[in-house]
């Protein structure tokens, strides 16, 4: 019987009300036998998230104010779940340990690393899993990436010794035994590292959404669930912001081919979305994967007469950008021209001294700027291959009378990028929407 490998969220996690909801995900299929989860999160919207309440006592540590009031609010919400779960783990000697340690100065990595540490804790006792540290399993090297050969070999080792166990997300140790911790919301990589190391059959993602939707429920009321999606068509609607996952959590378990399934703890009956590596392309004409977009670029174009004939035209183009520290989005490109898409967190205020210097180095015949520029992605492994995808989605665009001011058709043909005003982003969505869904 395959293995299933089970992370779950802060908000799974926020509260003695959720873990019970938890235990019977966990306890309806026996082979969720590695469970990981993450620090809980916020209860509601004002809510604090213990990771955050942790940095903050560091923070306070580092400044040289006391942190006992904010320590005391993480020690009263964890001894809190123990107490209501009704538990008989003495959690109190483990709050009085970490204490101790973040005011002999801890690093903040190893502060905020006790939000999962102890949570596993509770979890382990709560199921009756073992307790895995993840110290013991996740390795960084020496320069702080992960060091996914020993970590492999680490894990699969121990994790065969364990029937079944908890594994707190977040974090794992460096090569002189220090803590060291995953960027923000790596709770998510940790799960994909323990599938990967056990060979799981599945690794589920467990949320508190069921799953992508097939676009923004800010704009499109009630949008179609996506039930199934590749790596590399998340990958392209990840990158427009549509984000439940944390991105470096995809290679691990993209590696070893093993699906990943995004599913909602408080709605455990919906599929969700299962992620996998190929996929048969969706077969009505016109379907897509998805939609999604972003706002705040700026396109800069550059027009010369026989651009095409100029040697190291482009090179010396992009070397002004790099040489700015400018990094850039799209280039799509004509006979005698080409475009930028750049973000307009990297152009800041270099705008002006780029231009001038396109001018100087360059000597294009006219430069345009273009900004308050949106990006739409529409996204759908099927389109290579059914005629129609793209006359559809322009004429749509037209029919709603939106000016399209670019046009890029990655190489990868899953993916047809447009580019139209940021007053025109919400209304461009709808129209693609309803083109394509029925
Ligand atoms: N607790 C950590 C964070 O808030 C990691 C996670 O939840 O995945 O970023």
């Amino acid at each position: 019987m395959g293995i299933k490998v089970a992370k779950f969220g802060g908000t799974s996690l926020a509260s003695a009300s959720q873990i019970p909801k938890v235990k019977a995900i966990i306890e309806a299929d026996p082979q969720r036998r590695y469970v990981v989860p993450s620090a809980p999160g916020k209860r509601s919207s004002d809510d604090h998230k213990i990771t955050d309440l942790l940095y903050l006592c560091n923070a306070h540590v580092q400044q040289g104010i006391p942190f006992d009031d904010v320590f005391a609010i993480i020690s009263k919400r964890y001894l809190q779940i123990v107490a209501e779960l009704g538990l008989s783990l003495n959690l109190q000697s483990h709050l009085d340990a970490i204490k101790t340690e973040i005011a002999n100065g801890a690093s903040a990595d190893y502060t905020a690393s006790r939000g999962e540490y102890l949570n596993g804790l509770i979890i382990a006792d709560l199921l009756g899993y073992d307790f895995i540290d993840a110290a013991e399993v996740i390795f960084f090297d020496k320069n702080g990436l992960l060091d996914s050969d020993l970590t492999q070999t680490k894990m699969a080792e121990r994790l065969g010794k364990h029937e079944r166990a908890v594994i707190p997300g977040f974090y794992g140790s460096t090569p002189d035994g220090k803590i060291k911790t995953f960027s923000r919301g790596g709770s998510d990589i940790t799960g994909a590292i323990v599938a990967r190391g056990i060979q799981a059959e599945i690794y589920e993602n467990w949320t508190d959404v069921s799953g992508f939707l097939m676009a923004d429920p800010r704009i499109i009321t009630n949008p179609k669930p996506i039930e199934k999606i590749t790596y590399r068509e998340l990958r392209e609607l990840a990158y427009m912001g549509a984000t439940v996952l944390h991105e470096e959590s995809i290679f691990p378990v993209r590696q070893a081919g093993i699906p990943v399934n995004i599913k909602n703890t408080n709605e455990p009956e919906h599929p969700g979305t299962l992620i996998v590596n190929d996929a048969e392309p969706i077969s009505e004409s016109g379907a897509i994967t998805g939609i999604a977009g972003r706002k705040d670029f700026t396109i800069i174009t550059v027009e010369k007469s026989l651009m095409n004939t100029e040697l190291g035209f482009g090179r010396k183009f992009l070397s002004i950008f790099e040489a700015n520290n400018i990094s850039f989005e799209h280039m799509p490109s004509g006979i005698d021209t080409i475009s930028l898409v750049v973000a307009d967190s990297q152009l800041n205020s270099k705008l002006d001294k780029v231009v001038e210097e396109i001018k100087q180095q360059c000597k294009p015949d006219s430069i345009e700027i273009s900004p308050n520029m949106a990006l739409i992605a529409t996204v759908g492994r099927g389109m290579a291959f059914t005629p129609g995808i793209a006359a559809k989605l322009f004429g749509a665009l037209a029919a709603a009378n939106i000016n399209v001011r670019m046009i890029d058709q990655g190489s990868s043909e899953i993916n047809i990028i447009v580019g139209v005003e940021t007053t025109d982003f919400e209304a461009a969505v709808k129209a693609i929407y309803n083109a394509f869904v029925k």
